[in-house]
C-alpha cells in the first residue's frame, strides 16, 4: 500500500512518520505524476488560501479532485479539511470541494488560536484522543452522505463522507495513530 502526502506546505514529515509507524509506504506529492499508483492521499495542515493557490500553480487541484470523485481515499487535516469542503463560509478561495460540509475557518479566535484537549471519540473506542488545534476550522453542518464522527461543544471536528475523512485537529502531532489507522481502513474496504 502506498500513500501520497501532499508536500507543498505544512506538517508533511509528521504524517509520514505516523504512516510509517503503521507500516505503509509513502510518497511526497509535488507534481501530478506523483499521484500515479497511490492508494490514498493525505492533505496536511498549513494555510488553506496559500495551499489552494499552490495546488493550482502545481496543476494538482483538478487531478486530485478527479481522483477523489473516482473514490480515492483522501484524509485532510485542518487546511486539508477546508480544501475538501464544498462550502467555506464567507470565502471564495480555491478548493478541491468534494464534501457536503460547511466549514468555518479560524473559528476558534485569537485567544484559542492553539489549544489541546483529551476528547473521547466513539468511533475509535473508549480511550480519549489527545486533540491538538492550531488556528483550527470546524464544520458547522454536514449534508448528504457526510457524517460527523466527533461533535464537541456543538462543533463538528471529525467527519467522513464515503472515501473522504477530515479532522479539524492534528492527529499527526501526537503518538496516537488511531485516526490514521481508521483512514487506512477505508483503503482496505
Ligand atoms: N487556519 C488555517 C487555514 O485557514 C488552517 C490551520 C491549520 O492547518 N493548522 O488554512
Amino acid at each position: 500500500m502506498k500513500i501520497g502526502i501532499l508536500a507543498l506546505q505544512g506538517a508533511v514529515r509528521e504524517h509520514r512518520n505516523a504512516l510509517h509507524k503503521l507500516g505503509v509506504e509513502t510518497v511526497d506529492v509535488l507534481n501530478p505524476e506523483d499521484l500515479e499508483g497511490i492508494d490514498g492521499l493525505v492533505l496536511p495542515g498549513g494555510e488553506s488560501t496559500t495551499m489552494g493557490k499552490l495546488l493550482v500553480r502545481y496543476k494538482l487541484l483538478e487531478p486530485i479532485a478527479e481522483l477523489g470523485r473516482k473514490g480515492l481515499p483522501i484524509f485532510g487535516t485542518c487546511t486539508g479539511l477546508i480544501l475538501l469542503s464544498k462550502n467555506i463560509n464567507g470565502s471564495d478561495q480555491y478548493r478541491i470541494g468534494l464534501m457536503d460540509t460547511f466549514v468555518e475557518r479560524n473559528a476558534y479566535g485569537r485567544q484559542l488560536a492553539s489549544f489541546e484537549a483529551d476528547i473521547p471519540i466513539p468511533a475509535l473506542g473508549d480511550e480519549p484522543f489527545h486533540t491538538v488545534f492550531i488556528r483550527a476550522p470546524y464544520i458547522d453542518k454536514v449534508e448528504g452522505t457526510a457524517k460527523a464522527l466527533l461533535t464537541y461543544e456543538g462543533k463538528i471536528l471529525l467527519a467522513e463522507q464515503d472515501n473522504l475523512l477530515v479532522s479539524a485537529f492534528h492527529p499527526e502531532l501526537t503518538d496516537d495513530t488511531r485516526i490514521h489507522a481508521y483512514f487506512l481502513n477505508k483503503i482496505k474496504k
